[in-house]
């Protein structure tokens, strides 16, 4: 996320209501260390492909394996592997992020350029106003609840032992603690999102990772479909057609860790929706439309902790990860 200049383009996010990022002033006390790092991260071109050459190497092939287990779990049919598509205003719009699309190039990331014609051909409900595009190699997911509950069942099915409860805390000796048992594992994966930075912080870590929250919409039955995931580039967010309808979700909230939703971001995000797709502004959305937020995972430099722990062979980590293959983000669909 952190490339050269972005800091420059911080007050102008943060001074438009409908902009992609917002700060609660609380929050920035606490928020000022991870924000210089993650400046820092991408204060130079060098810097930020180092971070494009780790991820690269973790995610090529992202989409290929989740649609090889998909299969193997009975659920392929959820699994798109057509791509997604990043739209612009024109071309020259398109050119002022060329580093990130020479970076994406140069890592192997396949991309082809889509003329106005090949936008109102695929995206006829797309707004007029988005005229250049860029078709990525990628995937998506129809229904990531499903697909999560899929993945538990098959694994189950395989011999897996479930068992669903909070962890407490997590001991080097591999001793997890629920709220009503301990078990002692041979070995202990931490891989709880945004929590994990508790969680390894009762283990005497400290990451610098912060929860970015995010919000969606999702709005059943809009009235037309959607072959591919659309992100708009003014709003950065991501439009997805799910089995449950179409979801609207990005955008960036920074805020404390325990501080209550701001439910209008999902207005903004409903604005956002009938921009890109003006006929929904004819659409009554009364009781269509339903809203989330999530945590992202996201540590400073922008690369994932996936490493044994220095201090026991028994605890792994494997966490901070939030790679783009678009699935609209939400495992469990919370509300708060
Ligand atoms: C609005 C939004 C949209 C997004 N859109 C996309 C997208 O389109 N494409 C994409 O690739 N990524 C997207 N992301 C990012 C993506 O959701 C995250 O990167 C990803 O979910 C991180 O996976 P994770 O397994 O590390 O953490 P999580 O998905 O957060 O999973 C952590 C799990 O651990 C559980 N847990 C936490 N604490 C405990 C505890 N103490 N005991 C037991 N269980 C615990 C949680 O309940 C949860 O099930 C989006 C994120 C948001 C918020």
């Amino acid at each position: 996320m952190a490339t050269p200049g972005i800091w420059r383009k911080v007050p102008d996010y943060l001074l438009d209501p409908h902009g992609p990022l917002t700060i609660r002033v609380a929050a920035l006390p606490g928020l000022a260390t991870w924000l210089f790092k993650f400046f820092l991260a991408g204060a130079t071109h060098g810097k930020v492909e180092q971070t494009v050459q780790a991820l690269s190497y973790l995610l090529h092939d992202v989409p290929d394996l989740h649609l090889k287990l998909a299969e193997k779990a009975g659920l392929g049919e959820l699994i798109f592997r057509n791509g997604l598509l990043h739209v612009y205003s024109d071309k020259n719009t398109f050119d002022n992020d060329a580093i990130a699309w020479q970076l994406r190039a140069k890592y192997g990331v396949r991309w082809i350029g889509w003329a106005e014609r090949d936008l109102r051909k695929y995206i006829p409900n797309l707004a007029a106003r988005y005229q250049f595009g860029a078709l990525l190699d990628g995937a998506f997911c129809r229904d990531p609840e499903k697909y999560v509950a899929g993945l538990v069942s098959h694994a189950v099915s395989l011999g897996a032992n479930y068992i669903k409860g909070e962890v407490v805390s997590v001991s080097e000796l591999g001793v997890v603690s629920l709220m009503d048992q301990k078990i002692t594992f041979d070995q202990v994966v931490i891989s709880a999102g945004a929590a994990s930075k508790h969680l390894t912080g009762l283990l005497g870590y400290n990451i610098p990772m912060r929860s970015e929250r995010s919000y969606h919409i999702q709005i059943s039955d809009p009235g037309f479909d959607l072959p591919i995931p659309v992100m708009p580039s003014d709003g950065k967010m991501a439009t997805t057609m799910t089995n449950g309808g179409l979801r609207i979700a990005g955008q960036v909230e920074l805020a404390s860790e325990d501080a209550c939703p701001n439910w209008s971001r999902c207005d903004v995000l409903l604005e956002w929706a009938c921009r890109v797709y003006p006929e929904l502004s004819n659409v009554d959305l009364d009781g269509r439309v339903t809203r989330w937020m999530g945590r992202r995972p996201s540590v400073a430099d922008g690369l994932p902790v996936i490493s044994r722990t220095s201090r026991s062979a028994k605890v792994i980590y494997a966490l901070g990860a939030w790679p783009y293959w678009s699935s609209g983000g939400s495992k469990n669909c919370r509300t708060c």
